[in-house]
């Protein structure tokens, strides 16, 4: 983007990279909230039941008609949504608060309060759907008091969505060619809102903080997606070139053909992230991933309540293996734990839940649930014929701190045949690697965690995204010590967190001397088209430049100008 004058420039984190330049649009208000304290009369009481049945058949029913237009993960955010609002239990609370006397609204806000607390007690995964239960809460007050739906307003012309936070569902029915940037005040970079705006590949950006409000609907705003800026008062004339910039660099982007190289001919293996078969058919078919670099198995067991036998587990773990038939795929054993409750492997009621037990620390105290994952993997890569010369399955395991574990965990991978590694998120395991590494094949950066375990900062608040942020230089020289270690001992490093698919970056972490890069399928091309707009020395400047930045605004900014020759 060339250097735009401007008044004002918010910041927030980025999501969906893209520029666009278009007025600004509130989300329609949610609705005032009923107290307690009206009584409904004993002879009025089902009528008011059947009033709160209409409408929430009303509001489930237009959700699922929207699911029937929407595709892929929106279609099933609606469904999923609608499905909330005929939930039994939630259904069940309001029908008590009604037959004990509360009008029909205020039933709804006392139920949904009571699941939202359920939910945020629960944490994690679970938190993170209360969005979801308050909309489908003001969704239905809205509809019992004949007020327009909440949420996404009615435009003709482009514009740009402002909010504090969006609704799954309102993400989901989003029409892109009017919607064209969406900025909200709350949320995180892997909320549903990040979630499906990648998928419909919006320009956005998440928790801007409450410094959003000052912008008026109306008044034309530059958002920068890859830059997580919010620009009022940009020269027009530049911003609607700095538009026109940004989608030819998205045409780069979809012509863009694997494998991935430097300008000079350096490989960097692209591979992609997957939680399941269908993300590793999705990224088979749809993406140029040289193989998977990241099956996050423990997001397969997320509804499990007992722990599934060897078997089982082995054909779910085929359903991904047999998508790369004859590439190379990292299994990741359980990380359970933390913002990821499995309930046959999680630790119940810990004071820090992120430096608890979780991941490789849950076998720890229970080793054969670890071994049963081990022997699951062996059968599934045995049983597809995969070995390591056509079809490399390596193992690695997540939140390895010391040597000793690492070892450990390579005894039981190479009893098994299986070819060990380890995930590199604790800084430990960085300062250690020169103990850590003679045991293991490779290891692969974490980023998310790395970033959250250096800086001390919760990955999930929205108040700290300006440390949780991978462009720290504290972070990359934690990666660059990895590197160097890694030339040293001869094993093979990798980054598999999200700062693998930020393509500035990834040119950083090329410098820097990581030998693949892991994200989710769609991020792929976007990181090999600029990797083949670069060359390694290039690279390796970046990584000079970022290392010794002061700070990560700074070091995002200096590669920029050197890798885009622009100022941010
Ligand atoms: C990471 O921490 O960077 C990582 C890839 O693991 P997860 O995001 O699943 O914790
Ligand atoms: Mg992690």
């Amino acid at each position: 983007m060339k250097n735009v004058s401007v008044d004002t420039v918010l910041k927030g984190t980025a999501v969906v990279p893209g520029v666009r330049y278009a007025p600004a649009v509130w989300i329609s208000p949610r609705p005032k909230l009923p107290k307690a304290g009206q009584v409904v009369a004993e002879n009025q009481r089902e009528a008011e039941l059947s009033r709160f049945n209409d409408a929430a058949d009303v509001v489930a029913e237009r959700l699922l008609q929207r699911s029937a237009h929407a595709k892929g993960a929106a279609a099933e955010v609606l469904k999923a949504t609608a499905g909330m609002v005929n939930d039994r239990g939630w259904r069940k609370a309001v029908r008590k608060g009604i037959t004990g006397g509360h009008p029909a609204e205020y039933a709804v806000v006392a139920a949904t309060t009571k699941f939202v607390t359920m939910f945020e007690a629960a944490g994690g995964v679970m938190a993170e759907r209360t969005t979801d239960l308050r909309d489908i809460r003001d969704r239905v007050i809205a509809q019992l008091r004949g007020e327009p739906e909440p949420g996404l307003p009615d435009v003709t012309e482009r514009v740009v969505l402002f909010a504090d936070d969006l609704s799954p569902a309102d993400t989901a029915a989003l029409n892109v060619d009017l919607f064209v940037g969406l900025v909200t005040e709350l949320g995180g970079p892997t909320s549903h809102t990040a979630i499906i705006a990648r998928q419909l590949n919006v320009p956005c950006i998440v928790a801007a903080g409450s410094q959003i409000h000052s912008v008026v609907a109306g008044t034309p705003v530059l958002v920068d997606g890859s830059l997580g800026t919010i620009s009022l008062g940009a020269d027009p004339e530049t911003a609607v070139q700095a538009e026109q910039e940004s989608k030819m660099q998205a045409e780069r982007v979809a012509q863009w053909r694997g494998p991935a190289k430097t300008k000079d001919g350096h490989h960097v293996q692209l591979l992609a992230n997957v939680q399941d078969g269908k993300a590793a058919r999705i990224a088979a078919t749809e993406s140029q991933a040289e193989g998977i670099g990241l099956f996050r198995t423990e997001l397969c067991f997320l509804n499990a309540t007992t722990e599934p036998s060897v078997k089982e587990q082995a054909e779910v773990y085929k359903k991904v293996l047999e998508q790369f038939p004859n590439s190379k795929v990292v299994v990741r054993s359980l990380d359970a734990g933390s913002d990821k409750p499995v309930a046959f492997a999680s630790m119940a009621d810990e004071m820090n839940p992120a430096l608890g037990v979780r991941g490789l620390r849950v076998a720890r105290a229970n080793e054969a649930l670890l071994t049963r994952q081990l022997d699951a993997i062996a059968k599934a890569a045995s049983e597809l014929g995969r070995t390591e010369e056509t079809a490399p399955t390596w193992v690695m395991a997540p939140m390895v701190a010391t040597a000793r574990e690492a070892q450990w965990f390579a005894g039981l991978c190479g009893d098994r045949g299986l070819t060990a590694g380890a995930m590199i998120e604790v800084p430990a395991a960085s300062l250690m690697a020169d103990k850590i590494m003679p045991h293991l094949r490779f290891v692969s950066i974490g980023t998310n965690d790395l970033t959250q375990y250096t800086m001390a900062a919760d990955r999930m608040s929205p108040q700290l995204a300006y440390l949780t942020d991978p462009w720290q230089p504290a972070v990359l020289r934690l990666i660059d010590h990895t590197c160097k270690e890694g030339k040293k001992f001869n094993t093979a490093v990798g980054v598999c967190g999200e700062a693998a698919a930020d393509p500035l970056l990834a040119c950083v972490l090329t410098g820097l001397g990581v030998n693949s890069l892991s994200a989710a399928s769609t991020a792929i091309a976007g990181v090999g088209a600029q990797l083949a707009a670069v060359d390694l020395e290039t690279c390796q400047k970046a990584a000079e430049v970022a290392l010794n930045a002061e700070g990560a605004t700074n070091a995002r900014a200096l590669v920029r100008e050197l890798l885009l020759g622009d100022k941010a």
